[in-house]
């Protein structure tokens, strides 16, 4: 019998399926990728194949152990997490998928949505699920395919069919169907889970016929859920959680207050705030935060921001005005500030605290001497600036509920993603939400939070204590600009965005 050393972090991400194994350190041993092929069968619809998935995961997982040189007996426990909201339906007796996974981006189901919205659901469902009526949410599509394919909602009535995100799916494929099981985190984005007590809510699997014998049971992130055989060892399943919770989880937010920013394609915010769920009236979502089995339910408010490092790539690919997203900072560099020129990003609209489906991209600010740079660093301030607005409606909302000065204020924000590599776009967000900005030594925070949960599932690790130690901060931002030249600024951007909603709102009524 090997002594286990490693936990072994399985990232089914929406572009690729990676592999990554930690030793006791949480130091990356070895890394595998496999890309996922996305499938656009028309206009805002988006599937992948589950068998890809699956495989593409396969092939993550045992290349990377293959290459690291151990034996997969020295790994102690496998972690899974995953895109989240995604669906998969499959027949229980063959393990055929009965359609593709509908992507969480998919808005197949916006009409369904406004169904909700009008006959007057819109606030149980907040209130249950902590999430607004949105198609983004896993329920409406798993709707949608009953009501759409052909025979499947008799299937599902004759308990022939089960639905999944998509780590009830690979769980389920890795141990041959013999574990259905989602954790808390995945459970808390289909729109179907009740928040509070961690259960399928039955009045909604009612509203959208769905059985609930079709659904997994739910369970915490982090715990034994069962095994499955691989290149010659048992491997124990002991960590779940949806990405954006996983990656609060691997930068060792656990407690109120504590708050991460995800710098990707787009930006994923999630503040912890304990045990507490709070109800937000801005917009932002109640959803809850990865934790042992044994432990009450934890909760975080996550908002997100639609266009980040995308501006980035827009500059690069579209406005050719730079060849790699780094050579942004070299630019906005060139110049003081962007000298009054704001850049609203709202290419798919406006999200939390704004919510304006309808916005569009505005450039304000323009006069003749304003130049590439001043638009490069105008973009980047953009993605700051967005997520202060989401930042300063999180504080809001804890300032609305625990009083004034209270200790779980977010003063300190963990950033990771490819963005948060810009050190000039970590300045200013420190300087435009007044935080310290901390960059985590380790680049793969989302993968490290299912390893964490996987390895406190095995007893690998011992407590969230030894987690903390095993994080540091290659990198901290403190702000350098006054309060009054703060406000300035945020000012600038609040007109800035009034401009772009004005705007919008003409071409809506036109
Ligand atoms: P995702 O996981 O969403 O695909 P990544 O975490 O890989 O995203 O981040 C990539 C995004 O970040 C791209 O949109 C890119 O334009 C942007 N980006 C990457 N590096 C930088 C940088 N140094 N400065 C600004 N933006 C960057």
């Amino acid at each position: 019998m090997q002594m286990k050393k490693y936990i072994l972090a399985l990232d089914e991400g929406t572009t690729s399926a990676r592999a990554i194994l930690f030793d006791k350190q949480a130091n990356i041993i070895s890394k595998a990728q496999h890309e996922i092929p996305q499938i656009y069968p028309r206009a805002g619809w988006v599937e992948q194949d589950p068998m890809d998935i699956y495989a593409n995961q396969y092939a993550a997982l045992t290349e990377c152990i293959a290459k690291s040189g151990i034996s997969a007996d020295e790994i102690a426990g496998v972690g899974i997490t995953n895109q989240r909201e995604t669906v998969i339906i499959w027949d229980k007796n063959t393990g055929n998928p009965v359609y593709n996974a509908i992507v969480w981006q998919c808005k197949r189901t916006a009409d369904i949505c406004e169904t909700l919205e009008k006959d007057g659901y819109g606030e149980y469902i907040r209130r249950t699920t902590g999430l607004r009526i949105d198609p983004y949410f896993s329920g409406t599509k798993i709707k949608w395919i009953l009501d759409n394919v052909d025979g499947a909602r008799e299937k599902a009535k004759a308990g022939e069919l089960l639905a999944g995100t998509v780590d009830t799916w690979i769980i389920w494929k890795l141990t041959e169907g013999r574990v259905f099981v989602t954790d808390r985190t995945n459970a808390s984005r289909t729109m179907l889970c009740d928040i509070h007590t961690g259960e399928w809510d039955k009045a909604l699997l009612e509203l959208l016929d769905i059985p609930k014998d079709m659904l997994p049971e739910i369970k915490s992130s982090s715990e034994i859920y069962g095994t499955f055989d691989c290149m010659g060892a048992e491997l124990t399943i002991s960590g779940i959680a949806g990405d954006q919770q996983s990656a609060l989880f691997g930068q060792t937010c656990f407690t109120a207050g504590e708050a991460k920013n995800t710098y990707g394609t787009g930006c994923f915010l999630l503040a912890h705030t304990g045990e507490t769920a709070l109800e937000s009236k801005q917009g932002l979502l109640t959803t809850v935060a990865a934790g042992e089995k044994g432990r009450a339910i934890e909760y975080a408010l996550e908002g997100s921001v639609f266009v980040g490092g995308s501006v980035i790539r827009w500059l690069r690919d579209e406005m050719k005005l730079i060849h790699d997203a780094a050579d942004s900072e070299y630019f906005a560099r060139k110049v003081k500030s962007s000298e009054g020129v704001y850049f609203v990003p709202a290419f798919s609209g406006l999200g939390a605290p704004e919510w304006d489906m309808h916005a569009k991209g505005t450039i304000v600010g323009l006069t003749a001497g304003t130049g590439k740079n001043h638009i490069i660093r105008a973009s980047l301030e953009s993605v700051a600036y967005q997520t202060e607005d989401v930042l300063s409606a999180m504080n809001a909302e804890i300032e609305l509920f625990y009083g004034k000065d209270n200790s779980k204020m977010i003063s300190v924000l963990r950033v990771d993603g490819g963005a948060s590599a810009n050190s000039l776009l970590m300045q200013m967000q420190s300087d435009f939400s007044a935080l310290t900005v901390q960059v985590s030594a380790n680049s793969e925070a989302t993968a490290q939070g299912v390893a964490f949960l996987a390895g406190l599932g095995v007893g690998f690790f011992e407590s969230r204590a030894e987690l903390k130690t095993l994080v540091s901060v290659k990198k901290s931002f403190e702000p350098q600009i006054c309060e009054k030249e703060r406000k300035e600024l945020l000012d600038g951007w609040h007109r800035a965005v009034k401009a772009c909603r004005k705007f919008s709102e003409r071409e809506n009524n036109l």
